[in-house]
């Protein structure tokens, strides 16, 4: 059985830059589960499926097509032979992501790909219910977050350097509390720590602190 690193926490406080990094450091593949929500998201709203409509995401969940292989140190996904690159990070995508991620179907079909990802080799896979509901037996989990504040700082830079879009530090704060209340309220694998999980505040700490605190506290042997 490979090695899994599960790292969950809301939106913006630093999972992906972490888990990345962490994954680069230990030769461990880097998995994005958010953005097989995302890939969903987009390709419902492509096919206009009406996404407040449980019953109609549901049936969509299973059409969908996303094939996945080990590219460059992480799982990457590619529907209909093309990579969605920044498509999935728009605005419009962060507004009704959450949205689907509350149908069960949904999370079904995502949980069985993230866990036959496993065959691929030793993981780090963020997310949201990585620790709680994907992975719960793995030896190695944490919970990042961080402010209000400095997730929505960080998350406004981002979407600025990617240049998908320049909203004030006050709208992207909304968007982001309005994501982790219908994260962390959902009837199906609500976001919260899991139990024995070890929580990290990054606010006040480098990227270097957090990925160093990481790898100390991982299991034996796992960090060679
Ligand atoms: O991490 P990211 O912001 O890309 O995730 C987009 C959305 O996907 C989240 O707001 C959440 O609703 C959903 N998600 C989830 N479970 C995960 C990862 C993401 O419900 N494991």
């Amino acid at each position: 059985m490979a090695n899994v690193i599960a790292v969950d926490g809301p939106s913006g406080a630093g999972k992906s830059s972490v888990s990345r990094l962490v994954g680069k450091r230990l030769g461990y593949l880097h998995v994005d589960s958010g953005a097989l929500y995302r890939i969903m998201t987009w390709q419902a709203l492509e096919r206009g499926v009406n996404v407040d409509d449980p019953a109609a995401v549901a049936s969509f969940a299973q059409e969908v097509e996303i094939e996945y292989r080990p590219e460059g140190g992480a799982v990457a996904y590619y529907v209909n032979g093309s990579a969605p690159g920044d498509r999935i990070r728009m605005p419009e995508i962060n507004a009704n992501a959450s949205k689907v991620a509350t149908v069960k179907e949904v999370r079904e079909r995502i949980t069985g790909m993230l866990r036959d990802m496993a065959k691929l080799g030793n993981l780090v896979v963020e997310g949201r219910d990585i620790a709680t509901a994907v992975f719960p037996d793995s030896p190695a989990r944490f919970y990042l977050t961080a402010s209000a504040e400095a997730r929505a700082r960080r998350r406004r830079k981002e979407e600025i350097d990617k240049g998908v879009a320049n909203q004030s530090e006050e709208a992207v704060m909304a968007s982001l509390l309005a994501r982790d209340h219908i994260d962390s309220t959902r009837r199906h694998a609500p976001l919260r720590k899991a139990d024995g999980a070890m929580e990290i505040d990054s606010s006040d700490m480098t990227l270097e602190e957090v990925v160093e605190t990481v790898i100390n506290a991982l299991p034996e042997g796992w960090a060679q």
